[in-house]
C-alpha cells in the first residue's frame, strides 16, 4: 500500500477530491488501501516509469479531467434517462421528442464513435453500438443511475 505524496494530495484537494475518495473512486476501500502510486496515478509505477521523481505527475490532473467527464456523462444520462422514463408513461410525441433530443445531444458530447444507439433496446439502460467493434454497450444503467461501460450478451 502507498501515501499519497503532498503534490498528490494538494492536487485533489484543490479540484475537491479527499484522498478518501479519491482511493474510492478508483476502487479502493479508503486512502489507506490505496494501491496507486504517490503521486496519484492510478498505476503503481508512475513514479520513474510515466515521469521522473523530480517532474510534476501528469497523469493526476487527467485522471481528475476524466473522472469530472465521468461525472458530467452520469449526470447528464440521468436527465436523458428520465426523460425516457416520462415520454414511456405519460408520453406525448412530445416528451418523446424532448427525451430524444435529450438523447442524442448526450450521445455527441460522450460517445462520438457512435454508430446507434437505443433507449428500449435493452430493459437495463442506455444501449449503443460504436464503429470500432460489433458489441452492444450498456452506457447508462439505470439500475445504478451511473454513465457506465459494459459488454452486453448477443
Ligand atoms: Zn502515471
Ligand atoms: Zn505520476
Amino acid at each position: 500500500m502507498t501515501r499519497l505524496n503532498f503534490e498528490a494530495r494538494e492536487t485533489l484537494r484543490a479540484e475537491g477530491f479527499t484522498t478518501k475518495a479519491w482511493a474510492q473512486l478508483n476502487g479502493y476501500a479508503g486512502a489507506a488501501e490505496w494501491r496507486g502510486d504517490e503521486c496519484g496515478c492510478t498505476d503503481d509505477r508512475c513514479i520513474g516509469y510515466h515521469h521522473d521523481e523530480n517532474e510534476e505527475c501528469g497523469c493526476l490532473p487527467a485522471l481528475i479531467e476524466e473522472q469530472r467527464r465521468q461525472e458530467r456523462a452520469t449526470a447528464r444520462g440521468c436527465a436523458v434517462w428520465a426523460a425516457h422514463l416520462n415520454a414511456e408513461q405519460v408520453g406525448t410525441p412530445e416528451d418523446r421528442a424532448h427525451a430524444d433530443e435529450l438523447a442524442a445531444a448526450w450521445i455527441t458530447e460522450f460517445h462520438p464513435g457512435a454508430v446507434s444507439y437505443s433507449l428500449t433496446e435493452s430493459p437495463r439502460g442506455i444501449t449503443y453500438r460504436n464503429q470500432w467493434n460489433n458489441t452492444t454497450w450498456l452506457i447508462f444503467d439505470a439500475a445504478t443511475q451511473l454513465a457506465s461501460v459494459e459488454a452486453l450478451e448477443g
